[in-house]
């Protein structure tokens, strides 16, 4: 059924699929012959690679592609033909499935694929699935495979894993100099975290706009506006398009225009996106006049112990204190603080059923919530890219009611 609505998008955004186009260009078109590629997990120390010279390749933004295509649907049954179950990470099963078949959606950006890795650098802060991830393809590329071990369900992040996970990252950059064959610079490094931490500064702020009533921007759109801090942050491109956009939001915000026409209800959205119903579930909400006005996922980029000033330990803090490696205790904390900030009538939870790292709501944690704050909530089973796990009519349905429960309050 042709919805009622129209999703608006902003004028930066062609901007932004210059930004994004450009920094896949140089990573897999001609000129990128030569370069050293490192590839990253989306919360490792890519201020440290970049600063070594390397071109910084994520695979999750791969992932997400995959995921937002629905090329998934096709790709995961191939991995999972290989051994990797489907009950893992569906990013990496599209991913690896993606690289059996030789079928990636760089390939409609006329781009040969994914480019091939020097070295894989990961951080198990996220999920121990990404060490496992890049095992594959370091035992396909014959390539180094080195990386982090952060501890996860972290209540403090205290001085002891600042300074175990710093020393990892410093113990790092000899083999990494030894595969870039450039000698880390300091100064270089101080000037990408400054770089990196500012684009954190924006993305932060752009976020932030959401707290005004009526929104300008959703968590839909956050998730395709977020593409330049994910891949180039610590890169001057990703400073400039932020600034274009938070103009733009500010405008929107002077002019009273909404994301959602006459915004009545406001959520917050706890997990993973559904990449492959990102667009359905846009109009969903639309024609429900509620704005998803913010979520863990897209302030899961921001930053903010970056410091230029102690390298090792600023990236360690910055890498420990994500939302995803903490102990429920902080995880509630900030929730609690986030439905605040952002005048939320109630969470949605997502529970990605391959990606328990991300999902949240198993432990008692909304009921917990709403008893805090007294904001209901909703539980919708699914998932980030295997639509198998999806029940379109059931999401819908428990959307409606959920909705229907708040104008009721
Ligand atoms: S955090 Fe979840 S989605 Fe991300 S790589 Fe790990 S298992 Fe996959």
């Amino acid at each position: 059924m042709p919805s009622s609505v129209e999703l608006k998008d902003f004028a930066a955004s062609k901007k932004m699929r210059g930004v994004m186009g450009q920094y896949f260009m140089e990573m897999m078109g001609p000129e990128a012959a030569d370069k050293k590629i490192a590839w990253c997990t989306s919360v490792g120390p890519a201020e440290l690679l970049r600063a070594l010279g390397f071109e910084v390749y994520f695979p999750e933004n791969h992932g997400a592609m995959l995921g937002a295509t629905r090329m998934a649907t096709d790709l995961i049954p191939e991995a999972n033909a290989r051994g990797f179950s489907p009950d893992i990470c569906s990013y990496l099963t599209s991913d690896i499935g993606s690289y059996l078949k030789g079928e990636s959606p760089f390939n409609k950006m006329k781009l040969p694929g994914p480019p091939k890795a020097d070295v894989l650098v990961f951080n198990t802060n996220q999920c121990r699935d990404v060490k496992d991830w890049f095992g594959f393809y370091a035992r396909e590329w014959d390539v180094p495979c080195i990386g982090v071990h952060t501890p996860r369900a972290i209540g403090e992040v205290d001085d002891a894993i600042i300074t175990s996970v710093a020393k990892q990252i410093e113990a790092l950059v000899a083999p990494l100099e030894e595969i870039s064959g450039e000698k880390l610079d300091l100064d270089k490094l101080k000037e990408v975290i400054t770089l990196s931490r500012r684009c954190t500064e924006l993305w932060k702020a752009v976020l932030e706009t959401a707290a005004n009533a009526p929104s300008p921007i959703t968590f839909f759109d956050g998730t395709i506006q977020m593409g330049p801090a994910v891949v180039l942050r610590g890169a001057q491109e990703a400073i400039d398009y932020y600034e274009i956009l938070l103009a733009e939001l500010k405008q929107r915000i002077a002019d009273g225009v909404g994301a959602v026409d006459g915004e009545k209800h406001r959520i917050y959205w706890e997990g993973m996106p559904i990449w492959g119903k990102l667009k359905n579930l846009a109009l969903q909400f639309m024609e429900l006049k509620t704005a998803v006005v913010a979520s863990t996922y897209c302030n899961s980029w921001v930053f903010e112990a970056l410091d230029p000033d102690k390298p090792f330990e600023g990236m360690a803090r910055a890498y420990s204190e994500i939302f995803i490696c903490r102990s429920d205790g902080p995880k509630e904390a900030y929730m609690e603080r986030m439905i605040e900030k952002f005048k939320a009538d109630g969470v949605f939870y997502h529970n990605a059923k391959t990606c328990p790292n991300n999902s949240n709501s198993s432990y008692d944690m909304p009921q917990r919530l709403q008893g805090k704050t007294g904001k209901p909530f909703v539980i919708v089973d699914g998932d980030l890219n295997d639509l198998r796990l999806y029940s379109e009519e059931q999401t819908r349905t428990n959307i409606e009611a959920f909705i229907e429960q708040l104008s009721q309050d």
